[in-house]
């Protein structure tokens, strides 16, 4: 038997180790902490820490790498509970899946000797009743979950009775309501401390992130459910990991209440997402390069809060030039064809139905007739500009 092994026991089909006496060997300063805490206080006063910092590995590959990945994340004494994927949902087959529920004892043990709360993600009823049967602390269900309300809903129904918090991933593709629709029906199991993750969202030919973030998306969300901690994923936006800062500072700029960035003891060597991982030492340097903004109560505070609106602004204006950039290469390949059908640029009855489509969405979102009138005619002379260079050329 290994360090620490007290007993062993068959669980989802797979012989598991029970880890009990390692306890002890709890790091010091940090029980000092946590020594007159219940293990769901510590989850608690993690919960409720602003900014909170989740960080692990991807996804436990074995039990050194996990359990080493998360003793050198206590060490940095900046992260508040840890992550790690058991059961993978991959894009493609082929595509490490995951450890399974043999890695659930791993994370057990791991969270013996650092006192840290563990998470994973769960997609299906065997797997909650699996993770809880661990002592799982959170759970999370992904972003390839969150599409499929059936999934969801499968999800919801294995986590009735039972008080665990659960934070929601946004789903892949860019779509509100089916996020908010996996809140509801994980609140409606009687689950009561619910969080949102935002990951990013997937499009075609996107180049610069892995998972385009659409902040305005995330804001829109969060003003929405107030009441949800709203925390952002670095790491599946990113996709690399020379732009995470970047996306980090964006998010802690827009007021999120926390991060999630994925960490590996050689993170080259990950068995999933290796591009986007870090060492948990270099976590703490990124952590520390973070300019963390502040709460807001006095007038000094009041110059923050007007700050971060701006931000907040500046991200859209971004975010709109981009969307105008794209619409004009549209514009081009349109202008491509009519030169190659002989068609003219301007017509006049498609035209007309795409602005009296806008006035009434205009009117809707409180946008004057004369403000419409003047953005879509400024839009349209510049995608007819673009077409007569190409058509004429
Ligand atoms: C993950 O957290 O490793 C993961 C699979 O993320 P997502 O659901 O955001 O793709
Ligand atoms: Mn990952």
């Amino acid at each position: 038997m290994g360090k620490g092994l007290i007993r062993q026991e068959t669980v989802g089909g797979w012989e598991t180790a029970v880890y009990g006496a390692s306890f002890l060997k709890v790091n010091f300063s940090h029980m000092e902490a946590t020594a007159t805490k219940s293990a769901k206080e510590i989850v608690q006063a993690a919960w409720n820490k602003r900014p909170l910092i989740i960080s692990g590995p991807c996804s436990a590959e074995t039990e050194e790498q996990t359990v080493q990945t998360i003793e050198r994340l206590a060490k940095t004494g900046k992260v508040d509970m840890v992550r790690a994927g058991i059961w993978k949902p991959r894009t493609r087959p082929g595509s490490f899946e995951g450890i399974g529920t043999k890695g659930l004892p791993w994370l057990q043990r791991a969270r013996q000797l650092t006192g840290l709360p563990v998470m994973v993600e769960v997609a299906t009823g065997k797997q909650v009743e699996d993770a809880l049967h661990f002592d799982i602390d959170v759970l999370w269900i992904g972003a390839r979950t969150t599409v499929n309300p059936f999934s969801v809903q499968e999800v919801a129904d294995a986590l009735r009775g039972v008080d665990v918090p659960v934070l929601v991933k946004n789903p892949i593709n860019p779509d509100i309501e089916l996020w908010t629709g996996a809140v509801e029906r994980v609140a409606k199991a009687g689950i009561k401390q619910i969080g949102l993750i935002h990951r990013g969202f997937s499009s075609y030919g996107n180049t610069e992130y892995r998972n385009a973030p659409m902040w305005h998306l995330a804001i829109e969300m969060k003003r929405r459910s107030p009441g949800l901690m709203m925390i952002n994923d670095p790491s599946h936006i990113s996709g690399r990991r020379d732009i995470l800062l970047d996306v980090a500072q964006k998010a802690i700029d827009l007021d999120m209440d926390g991060l999630i960035i994925e960490t590996h003891i050689d993170p080259d060597k990950a068995w999933s997402d290796a591009r986007q991982q870090i060492t948990p030492e270099r976590l703490a340097e990124l952590l520390d390069s973070i300019k963390w903004r502040h709460e807001t109560t006095t007038e000094k505070d009041f110059i923050t809060a007007l700050e971060k609106l701006r931000e907040q602004i500046n991200h859209i204006d971004d975010e709109l030039i981009q969307l105008l950039g794209q619409r004009m290469r549209i514009a081009d390949q349109i202008g491509e064809y009519k030169k190659a059908n002989n068609i003219t640029i301007l017509q006049t009855n498609r035209w007309n139905s795409i602005l009296e489509k806008a006035f009434v969405k205009g009117e809707k979102l409180n946008l004057s007739k004369e403000f419409i009138t003047k953005y879509y005619d400024a839009v349209h002379m510049e995608s007819i500009n673009h077409q007569n260079k190409i058509m004429n050329s």
